[in-house]
């Protein structure tokens, strides 16, 4: 049976990856869900399938170059193209730079940028294929600004800017392939349950309160830029709650 476009979310089992991938899910994408918590990834599809659309999971650490390319391989398998990717997949485990936290900042290293990186190196050959595709990056406004706390976090994800935009750069113009960024604000997840260091948690408790944005909030704007027209490519979309300076 043909399943139509195929998306694949990395990060799909909470959060904005899981809010992505309903949303894609309902606007006719197969979605092939990413990350290492099965059951979450299990209870995500049965989700998707009730709602009447059609996904598959595969069990995947983005930190493994090998995992992500069979993960790119599982979805071409399925459906012959892979025609988004969305590399959601992160962690936030925000820290003064003097507690040397340094695990954690490689953690941080691996995940959010490396994670990307394969990501792209996996989907980029079969994308030069297809001469089609539309690779999105979730960055942060933690990527366009840096607070104290933030030295590393904010550093991954400066470098994933810098790293989706070289590559929209070296994009074949022949090529149907599309580049976006995704730089959210607080979005209500379970981004903070990575922070380890109290003084931290102790600051984001104390800080001023705001509404923040929804998941879906992000998956609305990661919709947004995949439905266009092919000749237009979002570039980069900045989104914060109303309050957040
Ligand atoms: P969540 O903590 O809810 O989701 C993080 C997701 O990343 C989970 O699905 C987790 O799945 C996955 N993940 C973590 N490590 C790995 C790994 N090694 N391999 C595969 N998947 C992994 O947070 P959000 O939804 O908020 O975060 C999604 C993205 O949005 C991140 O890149 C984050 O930096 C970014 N962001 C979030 C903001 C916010 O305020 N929430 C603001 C700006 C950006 P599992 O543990 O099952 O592997």
């Amino acid at each position: 049976m043909a399943l139509g476009k195929t998306a694949i979310v990395t990060g799909a089992s909470s959060g904005i990856g899981e809010a992505t991938a309903k949303e894609l899910a309902s606007k006719g994408y197969h979605v092939l869900l990413a990350a290492r918590r099965e059951d979450r990834l299990i209870a995500l599809k049965k989700e998707i399938e009730a709602a009447g659309s059609t996904a598959d999971y595969k069990v995947t650490d983005v930190t493994s170059r090998s995992e992500m390319t069979a993960l790119i391989e599982a979805g071409l398998e399925k459906n012959g193209t892979i025609d988004v990717l969305v590399n959601n997949a992160g962690l936030m485990p925000l820290s003064f730079m003097n507690k040397l936290k340094v695990d954690e900042w490689d953690k941080m290293i691996d995940v959010n940028i490396k994670g990307v990186l394969y990501g792209i190196a996996a989907v980029l050959p079969v994308m030069e294929k297809q001469k089609s595709g539309h690779i999105l990056t979730i960055s942060s406004v933690a990527g366009h600004t840096i607070s104290k706390g933030s030295a590393v976090y904010s550093g991954t994800k400066f470098a994933v800017r810098a790293i989706a935009e070289g590559l929209r750069q070296e994009i074949d113009p022949s090529h149907e392939i599309r580049v976006t960024i995704v730089s959210p604000g607080a979005v209500e997840t379970e981004l903070t349950d990575t922070i380890t260091d109290e003084d931290i948690v102790t600051a984001l408790k104390n800080g001023q309160p705001m509404e923040m944005l929804k998941a879906q909030d992000i998956a609305n704007a990661i919709a947004f830029a995949v439905e266009q027209p092919a000749y237009v490519d979002v570039n980069e979309i900045l989104i914060r709650p109303r309050q957040q300076l």
